[in-house]
Parts: C-alpha cells; sequence; structure tokens
C-alpha cells in the first residue's frame, strides 16, 4: 500500500504517526480520506482450536458452554424455546437457508427484544472475516453489524491495511442485540453458535480477526484478559484457520492510547492475508 495513503489512514483513525518535521512542512495535513484501493478475497470452523506452536486449553468444540436450565421462577419463561434443537441442521444449510433461518430464530429470549436479527455483512468469499460481539442500537436499527461509531473506526482500521469493508465479511457472535448492550450470556451465545460456524464454514477465511474480549474470549472458550489473547496467532476449526485477536473499535474510542497496538495486530493481519495470497496451495480443502 501506498505509504501516504497508509498514513492518512492511520491519521484518520487517530494512530500517530511519527515523520520528519520537514515531511510535515511539505505535507498538509488530509481533509479528506480518499477511497482505498482494490484489496484482497477466497477462503476456513471450530473442532481443534490452539495457539499455534502450543495447544491453549481443549479443543474449542469439546468444551461448550453448558446451557442455562429454563425458567426457575414464579414467571412463566418466555416463549423462545427453538423448534430445533442448537445447531439441528444448521451445519448442512447454504446461505439461503442460513439466513432464513437465522431471521426467524426463536432459540432464546433476545428474539423478544430485538428489532431485526443482524445476520453479518459482505464478501462471502472473503479472504477476511471479521467477528465481533452483538449488535447494538444501530446495529438493531439498521439489521447491519458495525454501522454505528465502532463500525466507522472499524471501516478505517480496513483501510489503513488496504481493505474496503465490502471486501471482508463481518459477522458477530449473536445475531440479536442484547438489551442494553449488555454482555451476552453464556446460553445465547451457545445458542448462536452454530451460526457463526456455519458462516465460517460457508466463507472458508483465510484469516479471521476476533475484536474484542467477548468475541475473543468465546471463540477461544477462554476467560484469559484479552491483553493476553491479542498479538499472538491461534489455529480455529477443522479448517485450522489463523486466527488473531484485536481490541474493540469501541473499547479503541474510548482508549485511543490503544490504538497503537490495534494497528500493530492489523498489520499481522495484512501479512498473513498476504502470505495466504502468495501461497494459495496452502488454501484449506473445498
Ligand atoms: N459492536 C459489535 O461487536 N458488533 C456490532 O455489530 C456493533 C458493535
Amino acid at each position: 500500500m501506498d505509504p501516504e495513503l497508509s498514513r492518512r489512514y492511520l491519521h484518520a483513525m487517530g494512530v500517530p504517526v511519527w515523520r520528519s518535521r520537514e515531511a510535515d512542512i511539505d505535507t498538509p495535513e488530509p481533509e479528506e480520506i480518499p477511497p482505498p484501493p482494490e484489496g484482497v478475497s477466497q477462503p476456513a470452523t471450530p473442532d481443534a482450536l490452539h495457539e499455534e506452536d502450543g495447544m491453549i486449553g481443549e479443543s474449542a468444540k469439546s468444551a461448550a458452554v453448558e446451557p442455562e436450565p429454563p425458567g426457575g421462577g414464579t414467571e412463566p419463561p418466555p416463549q423462545v424455546a427453538p423448534d430445533v434443537a442448537p445447531g439441528d441442521g444448521v451445519a448442512g444449510m447454504d446461505w439461503e437457508r442460513l439466513s432464513a433461518t437465522v431471521a426467524s430464530c426463536r432459540a432464546c429470549e433476545l428474539c423478544e427484544t430485538r428489532t431485526q436479527t443482524v445476520f453479518g455483512v459482505g464478501n462471502r468469499q472473503a479472504d477476511l472475516m471479521i467477528i465481533g460481539e452483538a449488535p447494538g442500537a444501530d446495529e438493531d436499527r439498521q439489521g447491519e453489524p458495525f454501522v454505528g461509531r465502532a463500525g466507522q473506526l472499524l471501516n478505517l482500521m480496513l483501510a489503513a491495511i488496504g481493505l474496503q469493508r465490502e471486501q471482508v465479511f463481518i459477522a458477530n457472535i449473536l445475531k440479536c442485540r442484547p438489551p442494553q448492550n449488555r454482555d451476552p450470556r453464556p446460553e445465547e451465545a451457545f445458542r448462536c453458535s452454530p451460526y457463526l460456524m456455519r458462516q465460517i464454514a460457508l466463507v472458508r477465511p483465510r484469516v479471521l480477526l476476533s475484536v474484542g474480549r467477548i468475541s475473543a474470549q468465546k471463540l477461544l472458550e477462554t476467560d484469559r484478559p484479552i491483553g493476553k489473547l491479542r498479538g499472538r496467532w491461534f489455529v480455529f476449526g477443522p479448517d485450522e484457520t489463523p486466527l488473531t485477536v484485536t481490541y474493540h473499535p469501541a473499547y479503541l474510542l474510548r482508549s485511543p492510547d490503544q490504538k497503537a497496538k490495534a494497528w500493530q495486530d492489523l498489520i499481522e493481519v495484512a501479512h498473513r492475508l498476504r502470505e495466504a495470497q502468495e501461497n494459495p496451495g496452502a488454501e484449506p480443502p473445498a
């Protein structure tokens, strides 16, 4: 990528870019962000999930979270029981059936409070798949992930490594907004997980980027803090997709001093993508 273009995106992201004073004099501050150049594309699910050069914990699948027992109070529980057990049939679905199934999902109580489901968006054959936490208010209204302020920063982060939003596939751990943006509950993540797993299997990305603590902890089935998860590579699922973690853009908006670390993470992602493109023979089997 053109270093000047990259510098402009970094500037827009709010990442400090150190240059000589001469360069400062010669180059005016960017006012507009030009559209990024053409980038990358092409295709990887969970069973074995381990850190490269060493397993972390057990296999991701075997460590599935137990659902909470339904009911328990005096009030009758809301009618959210799924028609099918979680994951039933989902693993064999094509995009059309999967999106229709998600749109009508009533597998957990979030269906009672959502405006609509937020399936995921982008290139269904993307090299890079980004996995966030759950829709917020904007996403719930618009039916698309990462469309609020955090989404705008995510777009800039992608642009900084030469990728347009449309070139990647973006999804969340949850397809429905938790009320008041509370953290996803274990049962919600458990019931929603087959949808995301099927999306990953269909896209077959070359790289998975997990954004934020919740996404990382759910995908990696760990409670390690994000600071210990980012900056490393893991291997995710039967397709052994490289997975890395970075900070959530909403966190970066609150803690801009962490943007430089996120930028390091993105550089690693860009390297992996370039390696994957230069080595198409290493593509996961169809
Ligand atoms: N935060 C997320 O994790 N996902 C979204 O879609 C929006 C905000």
